[in-house]
Order: structure tokens, then C-alpha cells, then sequence
């Protein structure tokens, strides 16, 4: 199968390639030439590990032995066999993926990525290292250290926005062990971390360097694809359930970022899953709220720093994507992004606009409002969340409120509430004083919920990157890694 830009149809790659290169030369990114064909009756029968390698391997044919990639990726490293189980909560469903060893969502992919890229690396011959450049918001830079590490013939460095991710997320990166890691904390935010991760790939191209360049980020195809998988999931946990039979649609709603999650929820659609509705939910930082609901995307706005870090963004890469699957039109979509780069927005044609308004639905919700649904989920249906799938649970009820659409709905929670305990205990009327770790044993002892094993041993580990540097110095840094 091969892949091509969404900026144009030229150069394809198969799919080994396109997961080694994670970006396209032209800055755009990767998609398929055409969607695999797929029995996705068949492959709801299975283990989600099964369900794993049967969606993994439709998306990425040229990387063989799935079923093994996957063992090693998953076995042993998550709280559940089930990977990311779904748990009635009140009128809805809670699909937990921050089951994983770094209690974020980006566990399910960045567990898989790294078995990917180094089969790739095999599939390819390529005997190179390969440097992994990420920049994060909070979650992905731990979760992609913890996939990476100690990989052979792989290095990865990830850039944090200084001050830009909670404490916790702070402690748990810059503790990070093995032989091949890098942490960098960059001055500026987290758009301007990944502006300049992007600008570094493009600086590099076509230098001879001791290394090969590639992305942990949501626009390596690697990381995508295994995302898929708890779609799929969360549809057999409610057939076995029986709250709804094969072939009932279910919508779901997601807390949105860089629109990687989301878009996984749409290819699992495309797949045949019957998926209704896909809600896209923001925190204040609603630019794609504006932009689902008028078609015109606009970043001109200033960053708000928000209780839900990990959604924190102005410019989500993937959106991208969704532009060329709906248009099929790499021109359009290469103007739009030139448009975006030089003059900070764009406006998508009418009918491009319906087709993403009758598969999407968006709404946002500020800090307060997602502290009370924290608080009231707790206190009426003895269920704790973190902020961000508090913001998924706010789109969900508006959503409901606003269509009367009665289709099941799941919500992706894809935090544990122990990485943010401070947005959490005050949303419940705990006290807050403490530093962050302080903050979670209190979290514990008020709501008796486990904290997760990988933060609770966080507190008397060593601290290994403490660096900071400014956004002008990040090409140098990673030259001189
Ligand atoms: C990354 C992240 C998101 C956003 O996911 P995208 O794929 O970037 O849309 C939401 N919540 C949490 C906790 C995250 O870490």
C-alpha cells in the first residue's frame, strides 16, 4: 500500500516508509492512497490485542509479524488485558485509556510506535540511528520517553514548554531513565515547541547527519493507526453489555488536541464501524470549536493556559488530515496550510464544511465549568475525572441537550485524575495546599481511588534534564546531540 502527502500526490512511499519518515518532505502528512479494505465484524471478535495487529496491520501491510509487535508492545504493561476498558458511568459510557505505564492515553500508541519504527528500520534496511524529536504538550513527551527508552538504534529527544505542563508531568519527564533520552525544557509555549520541532525537520533535510530524523508526534501514521483499536474496543464492550447490537451506531465524544484521537475515531468509521456521531471537544482554547461550526480556522488568539494542558494548541496538526480524506484534493488542502502558515487562517469551501459537519459536532467548556462537572460526576455518580475528560463529558451533555440525538455515548477519558490533582481536589472541595504530590496522597485519602504505580513513585526519583533553552536554540541543541 502506498502512502502519499496530504500536500500532493507525488513521491508515494509504502508503508514502511511513511512510519520512518513521519512527516512528508513537503511538510504535509502521510495517508494511504486508498483505505484498506477491512472485515470489521471479524475483527470485533478478538483480544484487543488481536483487534491491535488486525487494524495496525490493514494500515501498515509492508510491516510484517503484527501479532508479535504487538505482544511485545502491550503484554505485561498495562492495568487491564483489556488495554483501555469502557465503564458505564451514569447515562454514559467512559472509555479509560490511561491505563497504561504512564497513566495518559498516549500509551496506547507510544507503546506500539517504537516496535513499528524499528521493524520499519528492518523492512527498509536502514542501519542508521534514528532520532526521535517530539514536542509536547505534557503527556506525549513521557509516554514516547517511556516507549523509547533504552530501543536499540533509536534516541529520542523530547522539548517540554518551560512552565507550559503540570508538575507532575514536569517530574515525570525530567526523571526519565535510559541510555538513549534527552529532555530539553524550551522557553515559549507549547505551539512554539512544535513550530520549532517542525522547522528542525525541515533545517535537516537533506543534511548529512549521524542520525535519522522522525516524530512521536499524532503526524507519524505509527502512532495513528494504533489508536484505532480502542474504538473498536469500546463498540464490543457494549455489545457484551448488551446496550446496543451489532450494527447500532455509537457516537463518541472526544477531548481534543491535535486532533489525533479524534481522527482515529473517524478512520475506525471508515473502517465500518458504526460510528455516529464524533464530538469534538475543546477547553477554552476553542479554536476548532470556531472551526467545525463556521469552517473557518483561525489561530490568530492568544494561547490560553488552561486546568487541560494536554489540549492546550492552536494549530492541530491532524486536522489536516480529516481536510484531505474529506476533500480527496491535495491542492486545496496544501493552500489551506500555506494560508495558515503565512497569514494565520483559513476558510474551508461550503461543501467541504457540510461534510465535516455531518460526521463532527464540536463544543468547548472553560475551566469552571469543567471543575463542576468534575465535582457533580463525582458527588452524583461516584465517578473521578481528570480535567480533560471532564471537557469530553461537557461537549457530551451539550451535545445531548442540544440534538436529543439518543444513540449510546462514550466519552474518552484520556487522563487519569492523579496528573492533575490540584484542578481535581478543588473541583471535589478538597484543599489544595501542597506541592502536587502532597496534593495526591489528599486526592487518595478523600475519594479512596488508587493513584496509579508509575506516580506514586515518582516522588524520590533522582532528577536527570534540567536544561532550558530558548526557542532560536533548538536546531543547535539537537546538532550538537
Ligand atoms: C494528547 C492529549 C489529548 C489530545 O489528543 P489529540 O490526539 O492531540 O487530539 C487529550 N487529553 C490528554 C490527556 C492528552 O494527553
Amino acid at each position: 500500500m502506498f502512502y502519499h502527502s496530504t500536500r500532493s500526490t507525488l513521491s508515494p512511499v509504502d508503508s514502511a516508509q511513511a512510519v520512518l519518515e513521519g512527516l512528508a518532505p513537503d511538510g504535509g502528512l502521510y495517508m494511504p492512497e486508498r483505505l484498506p479494505a477491512f472485515d470489521w465484524q471479524a475483527c470485533l471478535k478478538g483480544t484487543s490485542q488481536e483487534m491491535s495487529a488486525a487494524i495496525v496491520s490493514a494500515f501498515l501491510p509492508d510491516i510484517p509479524h503484527m501479532p508479535q509487535l504487538v505482544r511485545r508492545a502491550y503484554t505485561g504493561k498495562f492495568e487491564t488485558e483489556d488495554l483501555t476498558p469502557a465503564v458505564p458511568v451514569g447515562a454514559y459510557h467512559v472509555l479509560e485509556l490511561f491505563r497504561g505505564p504512564t497513566s495518559a492515553f498516549k500509551d496506547v500508541a507510544l507503546s506500539m510506535l517504537p516496535q513499528l519504527l524499528t521493524a520499519a528500520k528492518t523492512v527498509k534496511g536502514v542501519s542508521d540511528d534514528i532520532l526521535i524529536l517530539t514536542a509536547t504538550s505534557g503527556d506525549t513527551g513521557k509516554a514516547a520517553l517511556e516507549g523509547f527508552r533504552d530501543v536499540d538504534g533509536v534516541r529520542i529527544c523530547v522539548f517540554y514548554p518551560d512552565g507550559g505542563v503540570s508538575q507532575v508531568q514536569r517530574a515525570q519527564m525530567v526523571t526519565q531513565e535510559g541510555r538513549n533520552v534527552t529532555v530539553c525544557a524550551v522557553k515559549g509555549n507549547f505551539d512554539d515547541a512544535q513550530t520549532g520541532v517542525k522547522n528542525i525537520f525541515a533545517a535537516c533535510q537533506g543534511r548529512d547527519l549521524p542520525f535519522r530524523l522522525s516524530s512521536a508526534n499524532s503526524i507519524n501514521i505509527g502512532r495513528l493507526a494504533p489508536q484505532i483499536m480502542y474504538y473498536f474496543r469500546a463498540y464490543r464492550d457494549l455489545l457484551d453489555r448488551g446496550v446496543i447490537s451489532l450494527g447500532d451506531q455509537v457516537n463518541f465524544s472526544v477531548p481534543t488536541g491535535n486532533f489525533g484521537d479524534i481522527l482515529a475515531g473517524y478512520l475506525a468509521k471508515l473502517l465500518g464501524l458504526p460510528v455516529g456521531r464524533l464530538i469534538c471537544a475543546s477547553n477554552a482554547n476553542n479554536v476548532l470549536t470556531d472551526f467545525i461550526r463556521t469552517g473557518v480556522y483561525d489561530r490568530r488568539r492568544p494561547l490560553l493556559k488552561t486546568t487541560s494542558p494536554s489540549m492546550d494548541i492552536l494549530v492541530s496538526s491532524n486536522l489536516e488530515r480529516l481536510l484531505y480524506l474529506l476533500s480527496g484534493d491535495t491542492e486545496l488542502v496544501s493552500g489551506l496550510m500555506a494560508r495558515l502558515k503565512t497569514e494565520g487562517w483559513y476558510a474551508v469551501p461550503e461543501d467541504l464544511l457540510t461534510a465535516i459537519q455531518d460526521r463532527f459536532w464540536a463544543a468547548y467548556c472553560d475551566d469552571a465549568r469543567a471543575g463542576q462537572i468534575i465535582g457533580r460526576v463525582y458527588r452524583d455518580l461516584g465517578y473521578l475525572c481528570d480535567p480533560h475528560t471532564a471537557a469530553g463529558w461537557a461537549a457530551t451533555e451539550d451535545y445531548v441537550n442540544q440534538t436529543g440525538d439518543g444513540r449510546p455515548m462514550v466519552v474518552l477519558s484520556t487522563a487519569s485524575p492523579y496528573k492533575f490533582p490540584a484542578a481535581v481536589l478543588s473541583a471535589i472541595g478538597g484543599d489544595v495546599s501542597g506541592d502536587e504530590f502532597t496534593q495526591m496522597e489528599r486526592l487518595r485519602d478523600m475519594t479512596g481511588v488508587p493513584i496509579p504505580r508509575n506516580l506514586a513513585d515518582l516522588r524520590g526519583k533522582a532528577e536527570r534534564h534540567t536544561g532550558v533553552i530558548e526557542k532560536e536554540q533548538m536546531l543547535s541543541f539537537v546538532l550538537g546531540l
